[in-house]
Parts: C-alpha cells; sequence; structure tokens
C-alpha cells in the first residue's frame, strides 16, 4: 500500500543548490510552488528547477514511493508495464522524429532510461545494434528476457570505449540530479556526426496553479524550455539539427477497440472472438500505431519538447 505525506509537506530531508545547467548560485526568483510544498525556480540561464531540492541520498526514497504527492502507480513507473503486443505493435515516443532524421540500418544505438526496451525494439527491427540502460531493474530483466540489449545502470556503467551514432533520452533529463556530470558523460559517448534525441515535458506550457507540472511527476527535479533546453545542449558542445519546438501528443496507442469506431450486429460479435484480437495483433506487427506529435503552432503550449542536437566540439584526445 503506497504511503501518502499530508499535501503541501514534502518529509525528505532537502538540500539548496545551484543552477544545475551553468552552475550560478543566486537568489532565484520562485516561479512555482508545487503540491508538495516545494518551490520550482528559474535561473538567469532559463533553467527552471527544484530547489531546495531533496538530497542526493534521499533520492532513492523519492522514487521508492513516488514521492510525497502520493500518486501510486497510475503515472509512476508501473505505467510501462510491458507486454509483448505493446512492444511490437506500436512505435516508441519520438520514432517518427528520429527514424525520419536518422540512419538506423547498421548503426550503433542508445536509449538512455530504457524501461522495458521498447525503443530499443524498434531501433533493433530498423537494423541498428541496439542497447539500452535504466536505473530500475524490472524492465530491463524483462526486455533482456525477450532478446534485447538491457542493462541495468547509468552512463557510468558503459564500457569505457562504448560510442553511439543514436542515444535517446525520452522523458529522462528532468530526473538527473547531476545534470553538467550526466551531459559531460554524454558528450563522451557520442560518435562525431551522431545524433541525441532528447524528450520533456514543456514548462512553458505552465499556466499557473492548476498546472500538471506541480501535481504530477514530482518526481521531476527540472523543468525545461525549448529555449533551456537548447542552451544546455548547447553549452555541452551540441547544436539542434532542427528547431527544438513544442509538441502536443496525439495518442493513438490505444487498444484497436478504443480507436475503432462502434460498430453492431454480426461484426461487433466478430470484434469479440479471440480470432479477431490475433488478427489485429498481426496487423499491427506490419502497420504499427505510434504517438503522433502535433507541431503547436505557436511553438510554446504543447505538453512536451523534442530536440534533437548533433555534437559539434571535437572529440575529446584528439589532439597532443
Ligand atoms: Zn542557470
Amino acid at each position: 500500500m503506497h504511503t501518502e505525506s499530508p499535501q503541501g509537506t514534502c518529509v525528505l530531508p532537502l538540500e539548496t543548490i545551484p543552477c544545475p545547467a551553468c552552475g550560478e548560485q543566486e537568489e532565484y526568483k520562485q516561479v512555482a510552488k508545487r503540491r508538495d510544498g516545494l518551490a520550482i525556480v528559474r535561473c538567469r540561464c532559463g533553467l527552471a528547477f527544484v530547489n531546495p531540492r531533496p538530497t542526493a541520498e534521499a533520492i532513492p526514497e523519492m522514487y521508492a514511493n513516488y514521492y510525497c504527492g502520493g500518486q501510486g502507480a497510475a503515472t509512476g513507473y508501473v505505467a510501462y508495464a510491458p507486454t509483448i503486443q505493446s512492444l511490437q505493435t506500436s512505435y516508441p515516443w519520438g520514432w517518427e522524429l528520429i527514424a525520419k532524421r536518422a540512419t538506423l540500418r547498421g548503426a550503433r544505438t542508445l536509449d538512455i532510461g530504457c524501461a522495458y526496451g521498447k525503443m530499443v525494439y524498434w531501433m533493433h527491427r530498423a537494423g541498428a545494434r541496439a542497447t539500452g540502460i535504466d536505473l530500475l531493474p524490472d524492465g530491463v530483466r524483462w526486455g533482456h528476457g525477450h532478446g534485447l540489449d538491457l542493462r541495468v545502470g547509468t552512463l557510468d556503467d558503459l564500457a569505457g570505449d562504448e560510442q553511439f551514432d543514436v542515444v535517446t533520452l525520452m522523458d529522462v533529463i528532468e530526473h538527473i540530479p547531476d545534470l553538467s556530470g550526466f551531459m559531460a558523460k554524454l558528450g563522451k559517448i557520442m560518435k562525431p556526426g551522431g545524433l541525441v534525441m532528447v524528450q520533456t515535458p514543456n514548462f512553458g506550457a505552465y499556466r499557473g496553479p492548476r498546472s500538471i507540472h506541480l501535481h504530477t511527476s514530482l518526481e521531476h527535479l527540472l523543468y525545461f524550455e525549448a529555449a533551456s533546453l537548447d542552451g544546455l545542449l548547447r553549452r555541452h558542445g551540441f547544436e539542434p539539427v532542427t528547431p527544438t519546438s513544442a509538441y502536443c501528443v496525439i495518442p493513438t496507442e490505444l487498444p484497436e477497440r478504443e480507436i475503432s469506431p462502434p460498430v453492431s450486429g454480426l461484426r461487433a460479435v466478430m470484434k469479440r472472438l479471440p480470432v479477431f484480437a490475433r488478427l489485429v495483433q498481426v496487423k499491427r506487427r506490419f502497420f504499427p500505431l505510434g504517438n503522433r506529435y502535433s507541431e503547436d503552432a505557436t511553438k510554446t503550449a504543447g505538453s512536451t519538447i523534442v530536440g534533437i542536437y548533433r555534437p559539434t566540439l571535437p572529440i575529446a584526445g584528439g589532439e597532443v
């Protein structure tokens, strides 16, 4: 049973931190207060972040109970609970964007925060040598059991010389406690000319106290907008290859019965037959569903930001 703290009371030990993106220590402007009572502040560099925030030692506890707000399973990690059908019959988030821009056949790819390996499966299916890493072992174990190269760990656990043509970070960067350290490691694992795709919730869509940012996913530490995401990546030697933008996600990754119009009579009876469900599965193997992105006309109000970047710095160690 999930334990819920009283609303507005974070019971974890907290620490005040400098800006995780630029290191500036200043009197930050508080821009919002979350449901758990923690403040979101904004630095002059544009990044918004939780400050003070749970200490490094308290962060595992924050994940263990999915935090003071007491959200429980509905929006937590178990929302990604896998089935082989969900793996094979719908695209992972962001697939349409990265598949359009990257040559995946023969590429070496890494999905950071891979959960049970959906991105890794589709990269593999597109001909890539695909790897995924995640801190939480349950999904990794499941995907590994289905033949995917998934590993428990962080970038530190990759072999020293492993480098990748395509790296994906889908709803991951907003969780990272040591942002500068992480970005430095990201730079080291990219092959020259490689691509990194970053998706994160869009704080540019923040619209006051009722905003979703303050009420769900309270394990998030960082709140990006397109400009602050670009700023972070630029500071670490990456350039956007396409304008980073906010998107509305149109979820089509739903069971067939939820996206098909209701039918009656003989067709309704047939739809209930197990063989029909099996036929749908076979059809989806060849014609998968996905979450489509619709670019927000204002480029700010969409719920998610996706940026695709290429490293620009010369490779470390390339000069004597
Ligand atoms: Zn800053």
